[in-house]
Formats: C-alpha cells, sequence, structure tokens
C-alpha cells in the first residue's frame, strides 16, 4: 500500500469525546470512524488488525475441535419466546418489525438460534459431542456505549456452543474451550486473568471471565499475583486429553481470581497478603456451562443408548473480537502512538521515504517495497520527514524502514522497533530478514 494513494486517514488533533487512549489513538491512526453512537465503520488499517485478530481466534477455536458456522443477524421473536428471555432481555434488545408485522431482531448472542439450529439435525447421543461457533457482528442497545469499540451497540463477537451427553462430557468442553482461550490471547500478546464469574441472564453455575488488567477497565479484580508471571498457556495438554486438561484446569484455577460481583473476601483473606492485587480489567471473554437451559426450554431431546432419552448439556464461549482491538491498544501505546505486537498488527513495516525524487533513495524504496509486497505501508509522500515519523508512531507499524541519500548510497536502511524504539543500520536483505 502507497501512502499517497491509501485511505489511512490520520488526524493531528485529540478528538475532544474520546476519553480512553485506545479511543483516541484508534481515531487519530484512521482504524474507526463512528457512524452513529456506538457504531462503527472499520477503515482499512483497522479491518486489517480485526481480520487478524478474528484469524488468530478462529484457529484456536479450530484446534480445540470446535466448528465453524455463520448465524444470521437478524433472527425471529419467536425463538426468544421459546426460551423465556424474549421479555427479560429488555432494552439492549434491538427489536425490528419486518412488512408483514412480523416481530424480529438484531441478535444480540445466539443460544436459541443454534439450539434450533442443532435440534433439526441431531437424532441421538452419537450426534454429540458437539462444538459450533461463529465470529458474526451482534447488537446491543447499550445505555451508556463509551470508549470507542470497546462498549460499543454493534460489535463483533465470537460465540461458541457446545452440546454433550452428560455434565461430565459439558466440563470437558467448558476446560477445551478455557484452554483455548489462554491460548487465543496469550499469541496476542495479552496477558488475560481467568476469574470466577456470575452467570447473569445466561443462567448456569460455572463461569469465567477473561480479563486484562488495565487501569481504564470497567470490572473491579481481586487476584493473586501468580497469574501475572505463569505461563499457563504454555503447556502442551492435548484439548482431547480428559484427565489431562482437568489436571491443567484445576491448576489454574487453584489460585484466587474474581470479579467484584463474584469476590469472596474469606477466599481473599487466605491469599498471602504479598500477593494480593486488586484492580481494573477489560472483560475480552467470557465462558458459561448453563446445563439444560435451553435444551429443555427449546424441546432439544435426542435419543440416548438403550432406548433413554436425553437433553443435551451445553455450554456457550464468548470473546469481544472488536473489543479486543481496543484492549490490544490499551496494552500496547506510548504518548506518541499505537506499538503494535507482531502478531496483530496491519503491516509489519512502513518504508520511510525521506527524500521522495531522489533518484537513488527512490530506487532502494521502490525495491524494499517490492519486495515486502502485502507486509508494507511504503510512505511515499512528498511530506516533511518529522510528519512521517510521527504517523508512523501513531499508526504503530512494528518496523519502521527509513531510508534517505545517505542510507541509499551506502545501500543501507535505518531499522526502528517500534515497540522498544531500538534503531539499527542494516542491508536490505538484513532488514527485509529482520522484518519477517
Ligand atoms: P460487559 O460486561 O462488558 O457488558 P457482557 O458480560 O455483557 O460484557 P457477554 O454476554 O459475556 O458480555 O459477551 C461476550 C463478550 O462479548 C464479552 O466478554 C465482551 O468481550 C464482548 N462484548 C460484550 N458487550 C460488548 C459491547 N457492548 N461492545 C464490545 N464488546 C462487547
Ligand atoms: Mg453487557
Ligand atoms: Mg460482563
Ligand atoms: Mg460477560
Amino acid at each position: 500500500m502507497r501512502l499517497s494513494r491509501a485511505f489511512l486517514p490520520t488526524l493531528k488533533e485529540t478528538p475532544a469525546d474520546a476519553q480512553i487512549a485506545s479511543h483516541r489513538l484508534m481515531l487519530r491512526a484512521g482504524l474507526i470512524r463512528q457512524t452513529s453512537a456506538g457504531i462503527y465503520a472499520w477503515l482499512p488499517a483497522g479491518l486489517r488488525v480485526l481480520r487478524r485478530v478474528e484469524q488468530i481466534v478462529r484457529e484456536e477455536q479450530d484446534r480445540a475441535g470446535a466448528q465453524e458456522i455463520l448465524m444470521p443477524t437478524i433472527q425471529p421473536a419467536e425463538l426468544w419466546k421459546e426460551s423465556g428471555r424474549y421479555d427479560d432481555y429488555g432494552k439492549e434488545m434491538l427489536r425490528i418489525r419486518d412488512r408483514h408485522e412480523r416481530e424480529m431482531l438484531f441478535g444480540p448472542t445466539n443460544e436459541e438460534m443454534v439450539t434450533e439450529l442443532f435440534k433439526s439435525f441431531a437424532r441421538s447421543y452419537r450426534d454429540l459431542p458437539r462444538n459450533l461457533y461463529h465470529i458474526q457482528w451482534k447488537f446491543r442497545d447499550e445505555v451508556r456505549p463509551r470508549f470507542g469499540v470497546m462498549r460499543g451497540r454493534e460489535f463483533l463477537m465470537k460465540d461458541a456452543y457446545s452440546f454433550d451427553i452428560d455434565q461430565a462430557g459439558a466440563q470437558h468442553s467448558y476446560r477445551q474451550m478455557f484452554l483455548a482461550y489462554l491460548r487465543t490471547f496469550q499469541r496476542m500478546g495479552l496477558t488475560a486473568v481467568p476469574m470466577r464469574a456470575d452467570t447473569g441472564p445466561i443462567g448456569g453455575n460455572l463461569s469465567h471471565e477473561f480479563i486484562i488488567l488495565a487501569e481504564t477497565g470497567e470490572s473491579g479484580v481481586f487476584y493473586d499475583a501468580t497469574y501475572e508471571t505463569t505461563d499457563w498457556a504454555g503447556t502442551d495438554v492435548s484439548t482431547d486429553d480428559v484427565t489431562g486438561l482437568e489436571g491443567f484446569f484445576n491448576g489454574v484455577t487453584a489460585s484466587y481470581a474474581a470479579t467484584d460481583e463474584m469476590h469472596d473476601t474469606a477466599a481473599w483473606a487466605a491469599v498471602p497478603e504479598d500477593r494480593r492485587r486488586e484492580g481494573r480489567g477489560i472483560e475480552v471473554g467470557h465462558i458459561f456451562y448453563f446445563g439444560t437451559k435451553y435444551s429443555a426450554a427449546m424441546g432439544l431431546t435426542l435419543a440416548g443408548p438403550e432406548g433413554t432419552t436425553i437433553v443435551p448439556e451445553m455450554g456457550s464461549y464468548g470473546i469481544g473480537v472488536s473489543r479486543l482491538v481496543g484492549a490490544l491498544i490499551e496494552a500496547n501505546h506510548d504518548e506518541a502512538g499505537i506499538k503494535w505486537p507482531d502478531a496483530v498488527a496491519p503491516w509489519a513495516a512502513v518504508i520511510l521515504n525521506l527524500r521522495p525524487g531522489d533518484v537513488a533513495t527512490d530506487a532502494m524504496c521502490e525495491d524494499l517495497y517490492a519486495r515486502l509486497g502485502d507486509d508494507a505501508v511504503y510512505d511515499d509522500r512528498s511530506a516533511r520527514a518529522g510528519e512521517k515519523f510521527a504517523d508512523a508512531d501513531l499508526m504503530g507499524f512494528p518496523w519502521q524502514a527509513i531510508i534517505g541519500p545517505r542510507g541509499a548510497a551506502a545501500g543501507k536502511v535505518e531499522l526502528k522497533r517500534r515497540a522498544t524504539g531500538e534503531r539499527v543500520e542494516l542491508s536490505l536483505d538484513d532488514a527485509i530478514a529482520k522484518i519477517r
């Protein structure tokens, strides 16, 4: 992408209505644009990050055995009347009428729809276990949409739904997702602490929220410091190993971690004082085991072994894909702008041409750009060097390849690492090797 032709509109001024760093930076770096309260258009750089986050989520869901489907955003109200949640959900649900006066809604989540879908295919216990997920836009008419994509009204969520024969099976499915979540967030370079959580309107009794520690987070949290230092996701336990996974899960959850809603002062007092951490965090994922709440209400019954009937045990597992883009910036930025982790960066590098029009400089930049292809943005604009540096820092490319007449004459690129500020002079080949 050549910056002279790109749609990457950066802002110099700080937007007045943005209260937190990630929101300000998403607007300033040209990642998103608000189109209505809590509703955003994703611009090229933002969309590339969103897609990369989505892809990591997808790969870890697939690796844990979940299968991707795509359910629609618009749902019929009847489904929600069956489960009893049509009235319970209240004003957060966006209700719509079609031209035939049929009641519809923009889905805030998909338990009902997936239960209905599964019911139309599953016949017997041999169709269990299954875990189905999709990555789809949701709508919740939040009372106070704020902090940009962190609390939007329309937002992208990954939601998975497991169906099992019995409680033991459902617990295994729950733990599979638990591990998949730790791996997902770790691949993005985030420390997400699994905390005992309230199940809320989804119902059920076993639930964890995955929380990224950040002062600007909306949840109050209490946790043992071991969560800050242990590489839980580094385990090589397989998600198919029932006993191994149970041991792993019990190990991780043995230390104290709870949101304020679930905080237990007696258990907290038992945590050694020097390991007690209290703060705020951002909920990026939430998993639930809720048993037969939806399967029973919606008549999902299957033939069990030897003439019995079974009502599948279910769980649901959400990740806030679009919220994660904001959370990633909260965790990776400085005064000058974003510092994208390599795993989610929109482009690995920006090539800064310090003297457009200088034959040797242009030639070297073009050469590097041709070789990096879609991994790089080429700042070929006839702007001042200072403006190029500022934009590169703001947009947060992990690498800046800086080329001017002096370097071009010597066959050298100055490579700057955005995260550390470190600079090295390298040949074109060595620079490419580092960037890749
Ligand atoms: P919150 O407590 O922040 O309102 P929630 O508990 O209502 O979130 P869940 O129903 O658990 O959300 O949905 C799963 C995930 O979807 C959440 O963990 C979060 O990452 C994401 N999410 C929920 N609401 C929003 C929103 N308004 N904007 C962006 N992401 C959201
Ligand atoms: Mg909510
Ligand atoms: Mg919540
Ligand atoms: Mg939640």
